[in-house]
């Protein structure tokens, strides 16, 4: 096991952050740590990284206790935080020799190049960080997190903020790192999970609410469809509403609306029914099973 986070509860002042949090991580794997803001990400993250002390509970990464090993959990860590801070007015490669200076690596200069190959970083290796896009300060971050070559990647909100571009190849990095390692990231953005990773871990409100694969949780969850459905003319939101089973009903463009429901039935007959009693005609109707991002919604409302 590569990540222990056991009981694990944080408090800052008034705030609990973290409610007695227990989850592990396996060698080799790519975990999503998934969670509204506010959730506890962060902090849980911190924590791992030993950058803050847990109020309760204990934490260890490959076999070293957080609290007690610290410069030994640092030693096999490499941490992106959330707000990445980056000195500015330092060149990409300076930046680079820079940390891994304070590792202390032998060879500095080749681990730089190597670095920069990996992370992408070859044509901006000469530029001030300042002047680098947001894809690319991200890159610098990941550079630094990896330059130790570290057991365990703590990726903070790695692809926030990032162009649909610069997300794509941020998402490729991650999945080429998480091969070798064992990677952590968090995120709040349920397609981030899909598309990198296949176990998720979900925490809202400091409580940990589902652990697993991220298809076994979609089908744990109460099952339900989504109808998006669109008539001829405007239509009565609130007898949409009054179907048996419907949960929600969100009106959508024109005269569209999209239904959740729960439940295995299929509701499209009573819908049609409802269009002829208001003398309405439907033009489209669509039904699909919930995805895990329903699911998200349903555990962290
Ligand atoms: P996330 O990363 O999931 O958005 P955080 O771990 O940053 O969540 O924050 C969890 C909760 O703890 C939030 O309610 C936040 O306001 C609070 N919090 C975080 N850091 C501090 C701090 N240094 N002092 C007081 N409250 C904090
Ligand atoms: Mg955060």
């Amino acid at each position: 096991m590569s990540i222990i986070v056991s009981n694990v509860t944080k408090v800052y002042g008034e705030q609990k952050a973290l409610d007695d949090v227990s989850f592990q991580v396996n060698k080799g794997e790519i975990l999503g740590f998934l969670g509204p803001n506010g959730a506890g990400k962060s902090t849980m993250m911190k924590i791992i990284t030993t950058y803050i002390p847990p109020t309760e509970g204990t934490v260890s990464v490959v076999g070293f206790d957080c609290m007690e090993n610290s410069m030994d959990v640092r030693r096999n860590v490499g941490y992106l935080p959330e707000h990445n801070p980056l000195y500015l007015d330092m060149f990409v490669k300076e930046y680079l020799s820079f940390i891994a200076g304070l590792h202390k690596l032998q060879d500095k200069q080749k681990r730089v190049d190597e670095m920069i190959g990996l992370t992408g970083l070859d044509r901006e290796q000469h530029k001030k960080i300042g002047a680098l896009s947001k894809g690319y300060r991200q890159r610098v971050g990941l550079a630094q997190a990896l330059i130790h070559n570290p057991d365990v990647i703590i990726l903070d909100e790695p692809t926030s903020g990032l162009d649909p571009n610069q997300l794509a190849d941020i998402r490729e990095l991650i999945r080429t790192i998480g091969k070798e390692k064992t990677l952590m990231f968090s995120t709040h953005i349920m397609q981030e999970v899909e598309a990198i990773c296949d176990r998720v871990v979900i925490i809202n409100r400091g409580k940990i609410v589902a652990d697993g694969k991220a298809e076994d949780l979609a089908n744990q969850q109460k099952r339900g469809f989504t109808i998006e459905v669109e008539f001829d003319k405007e239509f009565d939101i609130n007898s949409l509403r009054n179907i048996n089973g419907v949960k929600k009903v969100r009106s959508l463009k024109g005269n569209s609306f999209e239904l959740i429901y729960e439940g295995e039935a299929d509701i499209r007959p009573d819908i049609f029914k409802l269009a002829v009693d208001k003398q309405a005609t439907v033009l489209t109707i669509n039904r699909k099973e919930l995805k895990l991002e329903e699911v998200f919604q349903q555990l962290t409302r």
